[in-house]
């Protein structure tokens, strides 16, 4: 039964003493279950046998080798090597241990073994540095895991308790899935599958095996989402919207001409609004699309027919900008917008609170403050989420049950593919602004290094001369928010220094609410000209004379995350400029920023974003107790994730209360799950 599983410490593995279990507790893993469940990164396919004189540098290959010469040497007390000689008959091959003497009683010449490893090459011949090696074919020539790791244990030793956990306690685990649904999409047994995704019995096994780990994982996904949405569409009757004079005379009087993009995409959320069921749409657009215009005309029309309006966005900064912003451009009509947050004075708060329930307040702008309990509103008709990708689904749904069955619009500057939005967004309908408001110059984005530091400067220096502002951004040091702030002090301190001429400010999380918005404001009236902030600034802020961002530590942050970021200037028709500082000499991170100087593209930049980092991260379902995916990945495993999402729309068709005994394990699951999320 799998409850005992779930008992079975990992120490009870022979081999696992104190030490070791500690080193598995840190990473995650204190049964077998865990264990069992903790699928290897990557693999190496030793089931070929590669002649010498074909080899490739850097390919881990398996070659079988006759071994013609043993040289040991001790060079001084703490280093000696061992040297072999190889052939398999097409040419010769070194192989090279270092201190690790015991290994000679086990290499004979005249032999014949297996060896495994990294291939490299001299100037004479291909080498292997310490490869693993065998005389014994049916144990050696396997598709063996490699497990991320920790510095405590090694690859051996995990790959060693693994195939002792799958050895003692085969076949343990309850299969979720219906037997109808293995047959149906041609699933693997589930103990099956972790056996094999462990260690493969052949390569097409694995991927068997594979797919179905995938499958289950994704089906439980859709499910919960299905769960979670569950009765929105059946309950979207309401009384449509009948006038549309304020929006029309807002419009008219506009500084510009919305985009053709905008355009359409308002007279679709026009037609959403107008018709008898509740609006339920997500707006796509790249940052600086445009898409504040598309929430003020929704709401616009929501408050002219007489119900009120909710815009949630993820930062303070940003719901302050909002706030300022659209009571400006609504001057002119007569409505009440209130700012509601998290930090206000207790009285003020009642009073606005007060004010909300009993209607006087047309249009709340705040933060994740409205969902709290105690925010209620008379008759909410729209709700709307900025850069929803910030949010959860869960929030989003807070936000919705504010109201009997308001119109729901939601907002995110994150393109995702298709495939990818109709899961999250499941029940949601798409509107795509693909352009941007006319005279904007591409941003022009360079990967430097520490030597160009002067350069930069006064490169700072010139745009501040020319009348443009700067921003500096820090990095967010994960671990802990004190560095941060260190962090960003210093580059602020450093920075007033070095542009003494000017006003620098500093901007972080952790400043009390009067002083950011004493510094935003600053900003935006041009007393500051360079903001050295953390990434506070990310969403959404919208200043137009800012035409530098310099970011320190690019290699820190994600692709999209720099994308958002960049998209704080080029605002204008003033050309803007990214200058990402590279400190590390990871390929990885290097390629990141190269990515972000070749392209302006936010989709195709996403996608990046989710092929390098996988999805989990990506969307924060993590943040908001939508389990982790361990396994599965969105963007590549698209073909997989439309079969489960049939699976499971057909399977809640057929049985929404999950009472069939075949869908009890399902039960317990979502059960957990749901909980989880309520709970938070
Ligand atoms: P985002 O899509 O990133 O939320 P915003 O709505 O903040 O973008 O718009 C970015 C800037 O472009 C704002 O200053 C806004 O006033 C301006 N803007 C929006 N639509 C147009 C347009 N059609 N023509 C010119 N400027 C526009
Ligand atoms: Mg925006």
């Amino acid at each position: 039964m799998e409850s005992n599983l779930n008992s079975i410490n990992i120490n009870d593995i022979k081999g696992v003493g104190p030490a070791k279990e500690t080193a598995f507790n840190k990473m995650g893993i204190y049964t077998v279950k865990d264990l069992l469940l903790y699928y290897p990164r990557d693999y190496h396919d030793r089931t070929i046998i590669k002649k010498i004189a074909t080899l490739d540098v850097d390919d881990f290959v398996v070659v079988e080798g006759l071994i013609i010469k043993v040289t040991h040497r001790r060079i001084r007390r703490n280093l000696s090597y061992i040297k072999i000689q190889i052939t398999d008959g097409t040419t010769i091959m070194n192989c090279t241990w270092f201190n690790q003497d015991f290994l000679k009683s086990k290499l004979h010449v005249n032999k014949k073994y297996l060896f495994f490893g990294k291939v490299t090459k001299n100037k004479f011949a291909y080498e292997f540095n310490s490869p693993e090696f065998s005389s014994d074919k049916e144990s050696f020539m396997k598709i063996v895991p490699i497990y991320k790791k920790n510095s405590l244990l090694t690859q051996n030793f995990i790959r060693k308790i693994v195939n002792q956990a799958l050895l003692i306690k085969e076949n343990q685990f309850n299969d979720v899935l219906p037997i109808s649904i293995k047959e149906k999409y041609k699933l693997l047994e589930y103990n099956e599958s972790i056996k094999n995704i462990h260690y493969p019995e052949s390569t097409s096994l694995f991927f068997e095996a594979r797919k179905r780990l995938v499958f289950e994982e994704l089906f439980l996904l859709q499910l919960l989402l299905l769960f979670i949405k569950q009765g929105h569409k059946e309950k979207s009757q309401k009384l449509p919207y009948l006038k549309d004079e304020y929006s029309s005379k807002l419009l008219s009087k506009l500084p510009f001409t919305l985009t053709n993009s905008q355009q359409k995409v308002i007279s679709e959320v026009t037609k959403d609004l107008f018709s008898n069921h509740a609006m339920n749409r997500l707006v796509q657009g790249d940052v600086g699309s445009g898409k504040t215009m598309i929430a003020i005309v929704a709401m616009l029309l929501t408050i002219e027919n007489g119900y009120q309006t909710a815009f949630m966005v993820p930062t303070e900064i940003l719901s302050k900008q909002h706030y300022l912003n659209i009571t400006k451009m609504l001057e002119s009509f007569n409505i009440s917008i209130a700012l509601l947050h998290g930090k206000m004075k207790a009285n003020e708060k009642s009073e606005l609170l007060e004010a909300i329930n009993s209607g006087q307040i047309d249009m709340v702008i705040g933060t994740h403050a409205i969902i709290q309990e105690t925010v209620k509103f008379l008759n909410l008709g729209l709700v709307i989420t900025d850069e929803q990708h910030r949010f959860g689904v869960e929030q989003r749904a807070l936000l919705s049950k504010k109201g009997e069955n308001p119109n729901v619009l939601v907002m995110t500057a994150t393109p995702i593919p298709r495939t990818l939005a109709l899961i999250l967004y499941g029940d949601l309908d798409i509107s795509i602004i693909d352009e941007m408001p006319p005279g904007r110059l591409a941003i022009e984005t360079f990967m430097v290094d520490e030597s160009k530091r002067l350069r930069i400067n006064e490169f700072i220096n010139q745009r501040v001369k020319n009348g443009e502002q700067v921003f500096i951004v820090c990095p967010s040091i994960e671990e802990s928010e004190k560095l941060d702030i260190a962090n960003v002090t210093e580059v602020y301190e450093k920075s007033c220094k070095i542009f003494n001429d000017f006003v620098v400010g500093m901007i972080h999380g952790k400043m009390k609410n009067s002083e950011k918005d004493k510094i935003m404001k600053e900003f935006i009236e041009n007393k500051i000209q360079i903001l050295v902030s953390t990434t506070v600034i990310e969403v959404g802020v919208d200043i137009k004379n800012a035409t530098l961002m310099v970011v320190e530590n690019a290699d820190r942050f994600g692709i999209a995350q720099l994308h958002q970021l960049r998209g704080r200037v080029g605002r204008s028709n003033l050309q803007s400029y990214c200058v990402l500082y590279n400190q590390s000499q990871s390929k990885k991170a290097m390629k990141r920023i190269k990515e972000l100087a070749n392209s302006n593209d936010g989709f195709y930049l996403s996608e990046q974003d989710l092929i390098q980092r996988g999805p989990g991260e990506f969307f924060g379902t993590k943040q908001h107790g939508i389990p982790e995916l361990t396994i599965s990945n969105l963007y590549l495993d698209g073909h997989i994730l439309k079969q489960a999402q049939e699976a499971a729309i057909s399977l809640i068709n057929e049985d929404f209360a999950l009472s069939n005994v075949e869908h009890k394990f399902i039960k317990e699951i979502l059960n957990k799950n749901i909980e989880s999320i309520v709970l938070e």
